[in-house]
């Protein structure tokens, strides 16, 4: 069987129906969002590294983290491109039907000592989402010694995957959200918080 984590990558599909989510983020937009935007970063990257039989072993985050030593002529085009299905497989796993959950165990702890309480975290990652100008991401990430913290990120950037793991992630390119909120991003974001899949988010945080 092939392994989809390493050249050609593939479309992962979605781990739910493509209206599971609704009525946060309806089907059409979803479908939208996996099925062509998602598609066309994985295209992108397959085509970028397809001459470079020594990269097809690596995985998206392999690349990600090594982009800087990879040939200079596809850096550009895997940070854009890998960024974007590590992202998205990210993003898209990371929500589930199940709303109004709420952060559970040792990341809930973590919620309250870093962040005062699950609702001061909502604020500030709401305060994130809608701050990133332009195209972008807002994370909640895990750094040396299991603290967590808020990044921003451009495009398809990524946090250093070197020393951080991302906990969750919220896409605010307008391709997220837009046929269903058209301008109104903070509808969109407001949503999304009922629809974290909250034991995935526990699991990646206890990973070391
Ligand atoms: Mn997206």
């Amino acid at each position: 069987m092939q392994d989809e984590n390493h050249y050609p990558f593939q479309v992962k599909a979605l781990p739910y129906t493509y209206d599971a989510l609704e009525p946060v983020i309806d089907a059409v937009t979803l479908g939208f969002h996996h099925d062509k935007h998602y598609q066309t970063y994985v295209d992108n990257l397959n085509k970028a590294i397809a001459p470079y039989l020594e990269l097809h072993k690596l995985t998206v985050k392999e690349l990600l983290m090594w982009v800087n030593e990879l040939p200079r002529e596809i850096q550009t085009s895997v940070r854009n491109n890998g960024g974007g299905v590590y992202n998205h497989e990210l993003y898209f796993s990371s929500m589930a039907r199940k709303e109004g959950q709420k952060p559970k165990g040792k990341l809930a702890e973590a919620i309250d000592r870093d962040f005062g309480s699950h609702e001061k975290w909502k604020e500030e990652m709401t305060n994130a989402a809608l701050t990133q100008f332009g195209s972008g991401w807002a994370w909640l990430v895990k750094g040396h010694g299991d603290n967590l913290y808020l990044l921003q990120s451009c495009n398809q950037g990524v946090p250093n995957l070197k020393n951080t793991i991302p906990i969750l992630l919220i896409d605010v390119w307008e391709h997220a959200y837009y046929l269903q909120y058209q301008n109104r991003r903070n509808e969109y974001v407001n949503g999304w918080f009922d629809i974290i899949d909250w034991n995935r988010a526990e699991t990646r945080y206890m990973e070391k």
